[in-house]
Order: C-alpha cells, then sequence, then structure tokens
C-alpha cells in the first residue's frame, strides 16, 4: 500500500520535472488536501497564484483540493478577484474579514474551517512555491513524517538590514526560550489532520503560528529551498510591524524577561552587600573610612537590588499566571494502544 503510494508521488515528481507533461492519472494522495492562503492586498498575485497551484495538482495526478482564500481586509480588488475565482471553480472557498486582522488571524481562521485530511498554509505572492508539495506529501506518505516544513536557506533578494534582524531574532528567541526555532521556517508546511486539531485546541489570542507548529511536536521533516522573490505586489509587513511581531513571539514563547528583574536585582545585592562589608571592615581596622556619598550609595544599591529581586519574583508568579491565561493543553499523544 505504502509503495503504491510511492510510485504515485515519483511518477507526481517525475511529471513535474517534464514541463507541460500531463500528469499520470493516478492521484498523488488519497483524502483532500485544504490550502489556506492568506491575503492582504494581493489581487495581482491571485490569479497567478491560482494557474501555478493547478499546475502543481495536474502535475500530482489532480488529487482533490480546496483552496481557502482568506481575506484580510484589502483595501484593493483581493476580493473581486477571489470572488471570480469561486464563481468558476467549486474548490475555491473564502473568508473575508470586516478589516485588517493579520496574518496570523487569517491562517487561524483558514485552519477553522479547513475540511482536509492534509492541510497546508502558503503565501498568495508564490514565495511559498507549490511545486515542494510532491516532495512534501512524499514525506508524510512514504517516510513517516506527521508534517513536512519549508524553510528558507537563503534570503536573497530581501534588504541586509531586514536579514540582520531576522537572525538576531531567531539568535534571541533560541536563547530565551525552551523551544528550539529553526531559522528560516516559514508558515508554509503540510500537516497531516492531527496536528491541526491539536493547534485549534491552543485558543491564546496571541498567536504565533510558527511557534505553535514546534509546541505541537510530531514529527516533521524539514525541506530547504532557495527564497523565491515575490511574484507580484510588494510586502505587506513594515520593518515597525516586524519588530512588534517579533516580540509577540518572544513573550508568547518565553518567560525569561520576567525573571531578568530578579537576576539584575541579586547581582545588585551581591556586589552592595560585599562593598558594605568592605567599608566596614576598612572603618574598624583602618578608621578611614568613606562616608556620607559612599555608603549612602552602598546603601541605595543594596535597597533598589532588594526592590528589583521582588519585582523579578512577582515577574515569576505573573509567569505562571501568564501561562495559565494561555489554556494551552497540557501534552498531546501521538500514539497509544486503547
Ligand atoms: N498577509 C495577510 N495579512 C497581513 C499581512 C500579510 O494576510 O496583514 C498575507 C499576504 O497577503 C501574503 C502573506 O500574508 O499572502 C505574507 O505576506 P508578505 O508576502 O507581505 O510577507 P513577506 O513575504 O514579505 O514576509
Ligand atoms: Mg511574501
Amino acid at each position: 500500500m505504502a509503495g503504491e503510494a510511492k510510485d504515485r508521488v515519483e511518477a507526481a515528481g517525475a511529471s513535474e520535472s517534464a514541463a507541460g507533461a500531463p500528469g499520470p492519472r493516478k492521484p498523488a494522495y488519497d483524502g483532500l488536501l485544504s490550502v489556506i492562503i492568506p491575503c492582504k492586498d494581493e489581487a495581482e498575485s491571485i490569479p497567478l497564484f491560482y494557474a501555478e497551484f493547478l499546475k502543481v495538482a495536474d502535475s500530482m495526478g489532480n488529487p482533490d483540493f480546496e483552496l481557502i482564500f482568506v481575506e484580510d481586509g484589502s483595501s484593493d480588488s483581493t476580493l473581486d478577484e477571489i470572488k471570480r475565482l469561486a464563481s468558476e471553480d467549486s474548490r475555491v472557498r473564502f473568508i473575508s474579514f470586516s478589516r485588517n486582522f493579520g496574518k496570523e488571524a487569517a491562517m487561524h481562521a483558514g485552519m477553522q474551517s479547513a475540511r482536509g485530511d492534509y492541510v497546508t498554509v502558503m503565501d498568495a505572492d508564490l514565495q511559498d512555491p507549490p511545486e515542494l508539495l510532491p516532495k512534501m506529501f512524499d514525506a508524510i506518505l512514504n517516510e513517516g513524517y506527521d508534517s513536512a516544513a519549508a524553510c528558507r536557506i537563503t534570503r536573497d533578494g530581501e534588504s541586509p538590514l531586514r536579514s540582520f534582524f531576522a537572525r538576531a531574532f531567531y539568535k534571541a528567541l533560541n536563547f530565551l526560550s525552551p523551544m528550539k526555532f529553526r531559522e528560516g521556517a516559514r508558515d508554509y508546511r503540510l500537516m497531516k489532520r492531527k496536528l491541526v486539531d491539536e493547534i485549534l485546541k491552543t485558543d491564546e489570542a496571541n498567536r504565533f503560528t510558527k511557534g505553535l507548529y514546534e509546541w505541537v511536536g510530531y514529527r516533521t521533516k524539514w525541506i530547504d529551498y532557495k527564497n523565491v522573490p515575490r511574484r507580484a505586489g510588494t510586502t505587506k509587513w513594515s520593518f515597525w510591524q516586524l519588530a512588534v511581531y517579533s516580540l509577540d513571539a518572544l513573550t508568547s514563547f518565553s518567560t525569561v524577561p520576567l525573571a531578568a528583574a530578579a537576576v539584575v536585582g541579586l547581582v545588585f545585592c551581591a556586589l552592595s552587600s560585599l562593598a558594605i562589608v568592605i567599608l566596614a571592615v576598612r572603618q574598624m581596622i583602618f578608621h578611614n573610612s568613606a562616608f556620607g556619598w559612599t555608603s549612602m550609595i552602598c546603601a541605595i544599591f543594596f535597597l533598589s537590588g532588594l526592590q528589583l529581586f521582588c519585582l523579578g519574583m512577582l515577574g515569576q508568579y505573573m509567569a505562571k499566571i501568564y501561562n495559565e491565561t494561555k489554556r494551552r493543553p497540557h501534552f498531546v499523544i501521538r500514539e497509544k494502544s486503547f
């Protein structure tokens, strides 16, 4: 059975390489694939995406799929484009937000309405190449993985400043969070239904989907690819929005900053205690200790250190309350015998 599926995927891959060649008759997978496409101001990209996706679907033997466009408060004719496609192709569905809620909200809405046995998220601008899908299915159907994730190994075409901050962000996140995040990881990944169900159980309002993918766990195959430039239009993320997003991600998956005050406070207390002891000894032995300003500063440092330490301890309790309010499931089971 698995061998048969493999043959199908290999056949799909083969026909993919032969541009324009008709796809195999047998579809590359059984069941339904849901493709979630968050779109904000993507009127130009949508027809290009649709045409490209159909090509890949054809190379995979025209399996069953649904395209769920999530229109995220666009100010151009994105919704009209989507409606036109939906009127021509019943596999196209859409959700339209009342205003711009952001890509995270769009992905969440898409996952909630996805009906597929397999689910994937792709950007509308074709920066998440649909051509990776046959490889992703191969990993899931034949190599025993539960998901296959795309990872960008180059950042060509991106501004050097943006690349620098992106790298710095991943370093900081990996340093501060108990979980490990792969630099260059995209929101684009193919998942089995059960992963999406687990992701949907997390009900937090500040969502960082890439973090939730990691949090849910399961076996993931990483598929590296070189950055592809946006096919049409311009990026929808300003530098400032990216900075806020990074901070959101960091605070969603790490409570270490809350402990920082306690550490700084302890260091202050320790250093000022040492200074107080030195001053006292100097006074007792040499009777030349510095009075006034010096001893005052030592006392201030000691007390402010103590205050910072207490703040840090409060932070620890806040971190616990914060984690409770996220109401994430306590564990995720991969399989069981009963
Ligand atoms: N997007 C969205 N809502 C937003 C911003 C972006 O749905 O508020 C969509 C956008 O239309 C695209 C995807 O998210 O399909 C990725 O956005 P973009 O290509 O602008 O990001 P970049 O690739 O530059 O990081
Ligand atoms: Mg893009």
